[in-house]
């Protein structure tokens, strides 16, 4: 059995006697199971580490039922005190299952699927958005992610709309690899390391100085995971909403202004693993203005859309509706006429609850383009 860092331990001590975050899981919500709740799961592992239990399916079950969304980190006022890390020990629970052979079936599936196929759902290649486009050499790199790539194009689309408006030499990666971030957090990090070198590889293949991102996970694994497993890219790494915002402040992108009230959907791991609240609502005020409306809950306390639901319950993943509609209720609450996303799966999983118009940044610039 691995070993527990010490904050790992801390988190475990701390977490099994505590529910004061338990209304912010969002895991819980769907379920109502306390072994769903963060204090839950730390009793769970505390059982497997500290009281000599093995791993049984049902211990498995609730730790792949975490969202990894930090919600519970948000909440906790130890923070400042210990700064208890459930995801953190989540992730590394995965990571042990993994290495007992303990995984279950539908997490093994995935990851088979990611290492054959860079993708999380057996998808043909050929069948992604990438699979038909040119790579050459360019200064700056746009980087779609699974969801975007195979799911949602237009989110490409209108990425593209804007580089080439603005008169942006880019290029994309033929066939998009995975990051290896979705491998990592389902517990495989060896796995994961091999597709980031990849990943690594092609990047610097195409001599780019610019890595722009539309996925929020992506954009994690660049900025977070490969400098922490010694894998250095050359180019400055931003998110479309970032890089937007340059575009915006250089007067290369201009945005005509809209009466609409538009509201945004943080990004769980955009914001709490990265910070990255202001640009994407600085874009939309370039449009909006005034009519950029917060919802009641914004910043680190925004609701989680399931940026990292992979499977629940030993199946995939399949209510993302039921965490879309939280979020599009407080929308509609504010009387918003536009949600604004930062994820394809935070798209799909608020457009699917909602009559109003959900789209991603990217989408939103591109039609406010003058
Ligand atoms: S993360 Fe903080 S609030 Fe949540 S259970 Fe642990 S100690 Fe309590
Ligand atoms: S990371 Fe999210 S889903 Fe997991 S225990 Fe914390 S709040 Fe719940």
């Amino acid at each position: 059995m691995a070993t527990l860092t010490q904050n790992n331990l801390d988190t475990l001590k701390a977490c099994r006697y505590c529910p004061m975050c338990r209304q912010s899981c969002p895991s819980e919500f769907i379920s109502y199971r306390e072994s769903d709740a963060p204090r839950g799961r730390a009793i769970l592992l505390h059982s497997v580490y500290q009281g000599g239990k093995e791993f049984d399916s049902s211990t498995v079950q609730a730790i792949y039922n975490c969202f990894l969304c930090g919600a519970c980190k948000s909440w906790c006022s130890g923070q400042e005190l210990g700064g208890y890390d459930i995801p953190e020990l989540i992730k590394f629970a995965r990571r042990d299952i993994v290495s007992q052979g303990l995984a279950p079936q539908a997490v093994k599936q995935m990851k088979d699927s990611l290492v054959a196929n860079d993708n999380t759902a057996n998808q043909d290649k050929k069948s992604s958005y990438t699979a038909s486009v040119t790579e050459h050499t360019a200064e700056t790199l746009y980087l779609l992610g699974e969801g975007v790539n195979y799911t949602n194009p237009e989110i490409a689309e209108a990425f593209i709309r804007i580089l080439e408006n603005c008169q942006i030499y880019y290029t994309l990666l033929k066939d998009e690899p995975t990051s290896g971030k979705e491998l990592d957090l389902l517990g495989y990090r060896e796995e994961a390391r091999e597709k980031a070198k990849s990943m690594a590889g092609r990047i610097k293949a195409t001599g780019c100085k610019t890595i722009v991102v539309s996925d929020p996970l992506v954009y994690d694994a660049l900025k977070n995971d490969y400098p922490e497993w010694g894998i250095s890219l050359k180019g400055e790494v931003l998110h479309v909403s970032e890089y937007l915002l340059k575009l915006v402040c250089s007067g290369k992108l201009k945005l005509k202004p809209t009466s609409d009230k538009v509201t945004l959907a943080d990004s769980e791991f955009l914001g709490r693993n990265n910070g990255i609240y202001e640009a994407p609502r600085e874009v939309i005020r370039a449009s909006a203005g005034e009519h950029f409306a917060e919802m009641q809950w914004n910043h680190e306390y925004l609701q989680s859309a399931g940026e990292a639901a992979f499977t629940f319950d030993g199946i995939l993943f399949d209510r993302g509706k039921e965490l879309g509609r939280k979020i599009s209720q407080k929308a509609e609450d504010i009387g918003a006429e536009i949600i604004v996303t930062l994820s394809a799966t935070a798209k799909n999983n608020i457009s699917a609850t909602t009559g109003l118009k959900v789209m991603d940044i990217a989408e939103f610039a591109a039609i406010q383009m003058v």
